[in-house]
């Protein structure tokens, strides 16, 4: 990354730095994705149980792994061959879980994160239940403000994840939100923490990369 790329990166992840702690969040900002990871294994001991909330950065950073190798739980819905039982009870674990990993679909400069989701699970365990939730976002889900932060969701998060997930909606043809109607949309709940809530210990990691979608 260039010299100019990097300060760039920097720029908005201090002013978001600064607006989360604002809105009384931890937050921390690192990098790469490497430091942000060992940061991340800094909470988890043997035994810990930690709940993924289907986060493609989380993933891409090899967490699960991590956690296997030091002796922590993983509890991960989206592990292929699991039956809707398997994953029901997974999702619900979640949400008592120590440690709650989970990304971001969209965050603004007021430290506002956005995200939208289909069961619900997710925002869920990010608003209480967990011992702790660490949200990892690269700094390309940045956004001015609220507004801008549901047009990336329109325009990326949600449509790739329609693709990734083989969901027959018409956005995995166009690759933009077409506001559909059927019972197979993943968009159902849409999500704003403007403040950190009230009876969780919430951390959340910026990085220095694009990571994600
Ligand atoms: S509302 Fe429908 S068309 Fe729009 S992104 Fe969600 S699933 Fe796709």
């Amino acid at each position: 990354m260039s010299d100019v790329m990097v300060w760039h990166q920097e720029a908005l992840a201090n002013r978001a730095v600064e607006a989360l702690r604002k809105n009384f969040f931890e937050a921390v900002y690192f990098t790469d994705a490497g430091r942000a990871a060992e940061y991340i294994m800094g909470f988890v001991n043997p035994g810990t149980k930690v709940g993924f909330g289907g986060s493609m950065t989380v993933k891409g950073m090899g967490i699960q792994d991590k956690v296997q190798a030091k002796g922590g739980l993983v509890l991960d819905h989206g592990v292929p061959g699991l039956s809707p039982e398997e994953v029901l009870s997974v999702r619900r674990q979640q949400l008592t879980c120590d440690l709650f990993l989970t990304g971001i679909n969209a965050m603004t400069l007021d430290g506002w994160l956005v995200n939208v989701d289909g069961a619900g699970n997710r925002v869920a365990a990010m608003t209480f239940g967990p011992g702790k939730v660490i949200a990892v976002a690269g700094t390309n889900k940045i956004r001015t403000d609220l507004d801008a932060a549901l047009e990336r969701i329109r325009c990326f998060a949600s449509p790739l994840n329609n693709k990734r997930l083989s969901r027959p909606n018409p956005c995995v043809k166009t690759g933009i939100c077409m506001d559909c109607q059927g019972a197979s949309r993943i968009c159902n709940i849409y999500h704003v923490l403007k403040r950190k809530p009230l009876a969780t210990d919430f951390t959340v990691v910026l990085i220095g990369e694009s990571l994600g979608y």
